[in-house]
Order: structure tokens, then sequence, then C-alpha cells
């Protein structure tokens, strides 16, 4: 007889949650992002207990059809990618098809969704990754996904979760980010009903970063801009004289996608050079534009790593862009902005 077989679904589904689901804040991660592109204009998001007890995501985006909800949660079954070509162009923020299969199997969850403005939507509650209802109900148009109980069926990765305050901290962390990424987008986040951030939609990046950060730290920032014919950089860095102890306070994102990189840090980090206090760090948030096909998100299941295809030359741009606002307002003597922006910039140091 043969030894070897083929895992069943659930199964597949449970071990693929060990690594796409790692704790609370993977499931918030996972439902916004799926919020962003539906196209969502609002997200309202509510936690309990850290994520622990409740997840909830609820947006306004363009919805499940009705037929595709029970497909929408099968292994690697995605709208966003198609063929291996679409691998590297990937303009959404998902693509791989697992995060919808592996929070079912390892929670309680309830997903009702319409694709339509009739009022029908469809209910679907999964248990540990079994259908246990499903039924037509009357919702608007967009995505309702509450999770509940995370890892109740997995009791050796819920005995690993931290306080709910730390796991509060990475749901928030991740949400302020996000908020920073799509300042066109109005984020609700709520912990055990009280908000923790609200921001308008209306487009104003600045406006974020004052609900985040506060007022005072949207007064000192500088905006930046600048391109090569690769790259499209823009956003806010905070005046020399506003500085954090750690890097927590860069953001950078990447066609939308807030990423973590070490090669965009290092060049922002280099174009301040001494204007900062040792060990003290910018306020910033960075946003470029490229071509999907300059960028591999496909590195690590939570696609927060990316590798660039011209990596120098978004160094030069992220250093000189930096520097020319650092320089328009004098903190860099003889550097500056507009027409020289594409010629060497001398610093004195
Ligand atoms: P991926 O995002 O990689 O495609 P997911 O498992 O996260 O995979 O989601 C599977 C599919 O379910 C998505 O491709 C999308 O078609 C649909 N979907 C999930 N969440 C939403 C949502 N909030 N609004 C509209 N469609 C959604
Ligand atoms: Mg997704």
């Amino acid at each position: 007889m043969s030894k070897i077989k083929v895992l069943d679904e659930q199964l597949a589904n449970q071990i693929a949650a060990g690594e796409v689901v790692e704790r609370p804040s993977s499931v918030v991660k996972e439902l916004v992002e799926n919020a962003i592109d539906a196209g969502s204009t609002e997200i309202d998001i509510a936690i309990e207990e850290g994520g622990l007890t409740l997840v909830r995501v609820k947006d306004n985006g363009g919805g499940i059809e009705p037929d595709d909800i029970i497909t929408a949660f099968q292994r690697h079954a995605t709208s966003k990618i198609s063929t291996s070509s679409d691998l590297f162009r990937i303009a959404s923020l998902g693509f791989r098809g697992e995060a919808l299969p592996s929070i079912a199997a390892v929670s309680r969850l309830t997903c009702i969704s319409s694709n339509a403005d009739t009022g029908l939507a469809r209910k679907l509650v999964i248990e540990g990754g079994n259908v246990t209802a499903d039924e037509p109900v009357s919702a608007p148009r967009g995505t309702d996904m509450s999770v509940r109980d995370l890892f109740y069926n997995t009791p050796a990765r819920l005995k690993y979760m931290k306080s709910i305050q730390t796991e509060l901290g990475h749901i928030s962390d991740y949400i302020n980010r996000l908020a920073l990424a799509h300042p066109g987008i109005a984020f609700t986040l709520k912990h055990n009903g009280n908000v923790l951030l609200r921001t308008m939609g209306t487009g104003d990046r600045l406006q974020v970063i004052a609900a985040i950060y506060g007022t005072s730290a949207a007064k000192a920032m500088l905006p930046v801009a600048g391109s090569d014919p690769d790259y499209e950089l823009t956003g806010f860095i905070s005046k020399p004289d506003l500085t954090r102890a750690n890097r927590n306070g860069i953001t950078a994102v990447v066609n939308g996608r807030y990423i973590r990189s070490h090669a965009v840090n290092q060049s922002l980090l280099q174009a301040y050079h001494t204007l900062l206090p040792i060990n003290r760090f910018p306020l910033v948030v960075l946003e470029l534009g490229m071509h999907p096909g300059l960028l591999d998100v496909n590195v690590h299941p939570s696609k927060m790593e990316v590798r660039f295809s011209k990596e120098a030359e978004l160094r030069a741009l992220i250093e000189r862009t930096v520097k020319a606002a650092l320089g328009a307002h004098r903190y860099i003597p003889g550097a500056s902005t507009g027409s020289s922006r594409s010629k060497p910039l001398y610093v004195q140091d």
C-alpha cells in the first residue's frame, strides 16, 4: 500500500495558516489589504481583546459575487492574477490566494459580502475550516468579515500570543502605516469600542500624519518630491529638529504597499547625514511609485520585503530628493530644489 498521500485541504490550510497567520495583526493586515484591493473608500476595523476574540473589517468596496464566495475561501483562489506573467507585474496588495482559507482554518469566521446595490448579500460562516452556515442576507455593497476566537483550534499557537497590549500595538502600528499609505481612504480603528484612529480619506497625507503623530509633528514636516526615468518619489520628511529615538517613524510605501527596506532607510539617513544627532531618527513618509515590473514582491508571504530591480538608482534618487528638500530649507548649505535636481549636491560636512 502506498504510504505517501496528498494532505486533505483542511489540513493543508491549517499548515499554511501557521505561516500566513502569525498573530492577530496578520489577520488585520490580510483583511484590510483585501478591502483596499476591492477599491474601498471607507474601511472600519473593530478589534476586541487585542484581536484574539474579534477582528472585524468592514468595507464599502466592490464585494464578492455571491457565486464566488465559496471559491474565495479555497486555497490559491484569487481574482487578482491569472498568468505567470502577472506575477511579474503585481499591482494589487494580495495575489497569493492564501489569506482567507488560512484565516478560516484557525478561527470562527463570518463573511457577509455583496457586490451589488440591490441589498442582496450572501453570508457564510466557517468554523475551523468547515462551512457551518450559508444563507442569503440583506447588506449594502461591500464586505464585512468577522474573525472570532483566533487560534481556538490550535492551542499551541494560542499559548504563544503575547499580552493584549502587545497584540494591539502590532495592529495599531500596521493600520497607521496603511492609513499613511492610503490617505484617500477613510480608516477607523476601534479597540473594545474606543476609537484609536480615524482618518478622513480626503487624500491629504499631512492630515493623516497629524491624526497619528499630532499636529505639531505635522507642522514640522517638509514635502519632498523627485523622480528619475523609473521611479517617482513623494512624501514628507521631518525637519532635523524633530527626531525620534528609533526608526519606527519611517514609513516607506511602494506602489501602495507598506514595506520595510534597508536600502530605503539607509539612503534616507544618508541624506540627513550629520544633521541628525547620534542615534536619533527622522519622522518620514515616503511614497515610491514605479512600474510593477521593477519590483519583486514575491519574497515572503507577508510581502513586506521587496526587491527593487534598479536599487542603486533608487538609492540615488532618495538621497538626492531628500537632500534637495533639506537644502531648500537651508538645512544643507548649497543644496536646493528646482532645476538642479539631477545635478549632484555638494553637502558641507
Ligand atoms: P488574495 O488577496 O491573495 O487574492 P485572499 O485569500 O485574501 O487572496 O482573497 C481571495 C479572494 O477573495 C480575493 O482575490 C478577492 O477576489 C476576494 N476578496 C477577499 N476579500 C475581499 C473584499 N474585502 N472585497 C472584495 N473581494 C474580496
Ligand atoms: Mg488577500
